[in-house]
């Protein structure tokens, strides 16, 4: 495990914070950052995790050191950073934030001009210019001062979504909303989009961005059981749950099911193209139940490899009008950005009970085939992967095959999708069919196997 707890890769670095990310690090690879992009604007914020202040002061000195101008945002969710970022013009922007990683790790997620993950050439690049240390050095007349700007990004990211709802309607409804923010950087903004600007009378818990986090750090059914308590208690009509940096988002229905991520995903993508026409993209390991929904508006999806990236960069090239990570509860509309974003989820259900009437459980039952899901992992050594791959291939010969990312197999009534974590020494391991029976009978099939 020990080499999992500092990565430093195409994406950026992330690790435990102390003796592996440590502030020289992350200061010289802002340096890297600051001769890539070139002198200019960098936006910098981060989630508040208690090492991210620490880290911040790192990376500030760092684009400082190569004559950047920095930009503090402060705590901010890093899809508002991520609008900021393309919307003010900047040379790129840095979100001090492990994401849904558990609370000792921190990391930088790195934005180019238009506030979007660097393609893999520019990381390619980014990343050799870190290696070399060829950094830029700003002379004393060069070196700027750091400028303070905590309210407009928060501003711009509300503008932008409550453009692609009918928010007077929604205010008039006075919807009983529950709110899980994880203590995470959308504490602010969250209670600020709900309560004001969509008129929601909000029971909201873990809003505080000066604690630390109070369960577990990634949004998922079996992590939300205080917001399923105060759903009930409360007798919201919906209750969201978000991930430290704000990106993600889990929904639980009135009745206080938290839903698959997958079936949230699902829902706006449903009342997306009902008023927008175009295709949809999706990671490999989200649900067909988005082929059913867009087979239905007669619209075509999209497949890719896990990594928001790698989502964002076929919704690039296909145009397409919403896409997303299903199981990593990531809706991408790019009308709003290029990013995961919570709030635009938050806006569209809220906007889709408006306009239908109906309660999230309806919504669900009514709209989305069922499907069984099942998700496993398991630990593999270096080396056993290939032969393990192999021999999967070999037991399901009538199965389409689909090596883009790990191996996904398919069948008429179910799938099968197996890759190496981008995160963790692990396999993991996604099963969908069409009946419970099925599904767990290809898991036990093939964990038996791996
Ligand atoms: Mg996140």
């Amino acid at each position: 495990m020990r080499e999992h707890r500092l990565k430093i890769g195409v994406s950026g670095i992330r690790g435990v914070v102390g003796e592996f990310l440590t502030p020289a690090l992350a200061a010289s690879f802002a340096r890297a950052f600051g001769t890539f992009v070139g002198t200019g604007r960098v936006v910098l914020g981060r989630d508040t995790r208690m090492s991210g202040e620490m880290l911040q002061h790192a990376v500030s000195c760092g684009l400082l050191a190569t004559g950047c101008d920095v930009v503090d945002v402060g705590i901010q969710p890093t899809p508002t950073i991520q609008i900021y970022v393309g919307a003010t013009r900047a040379r790129g922007g840095i979100s001090v934030t492990a994401s849904h990683n558990p609370a000792e790790y921190n990391a930088l997620k790195l934005f180019n001009h238009e506030g979007l993950f660097f393609n893999h050439y520019e990381r390619r690049e980014l990343l050799d210019i870190y290696y070399e240390s060829e950094f830029r050095t700003a002379t004393n007349a060069e070196i700027r001062r750091i400028a303070r700007d905590h309210e407009t990004p928060m501003r711009m990211h509300t503008e932008r979504v409550l453009r692609h709802v009918d928010a007077a309607r929604i205010k008039a409804r006075k919807f009983r909303v529950a709110l899980d923010g994880v203590n995470g950087a959308g504490s602010e903004l969250s209670c600020r989009f709900l309560q004001q600007d969509l008129g929601c009378t909000l029971h909201a818990i873990s809003v505080d961005p000066t604690k630390p986090f109070p369960r577990e750090a990634e949004p998922r059914p079996d992590t939300l059981g205080d917001l399923r308590e105060l759903v009930l208690r409360e007798r919201a009509n919906i209750g969201f749950g978000q991930d430290p940096d704000g990106d993600r988002l889990a929904v639980c229905d009135e009745t206080g099911r938290v839903l698959d991520n997958d079936d949230v995903l699902a829902l706006v993508v449903d009342a997306v193209l009902t008023s927008m026409p175009g295709d949809v993209v999706v990671n490999l390991t989200t649900s067909s139940v988005i082929d059913d929904i867009a087979l239905r508006h007669g619209r075509r999806v999209y497949r890719t490899p896990v990594g928001e990236a790698n989502v964002v960069e076929m919704m690039q090239a296909a145009k397409a009008v919403i896409g997303g990570e299903g199981s990593n509860g990531g809706i991408i509309f790019p009308s709003v950005q290029y990013c995961r974003d919570s709030y635009t989820g938050m806006a569209f259900l809220l906007d889709l009970m408006e306009r239908t009437g109906k309660t999230v459980s309806q919504l669900a039952e009514e709209r989305l085939p069922k499907y069984t899901r099942l998700s496993g992992k398991v630990a593999f050594e270096h080396g056993r992967l290939g032969p393990a791959m192999q021999a999967l291939e070999e037991s399901f010969p009538d199965a389409q095959m689909d090596r883009t990312d790990g191996l996904k197999l398919l069948f008429e009534d179910a799938w099968i999708h197996v890759r190496a974590s981008n995160t963790e020494p692990i396999m993991r391991l996604a099963v969908e069919a069409k009946s419970a029976e099925r599904a767990a009978a290809l898991r036990d099939q093939v964990s038996g196997m791996l």
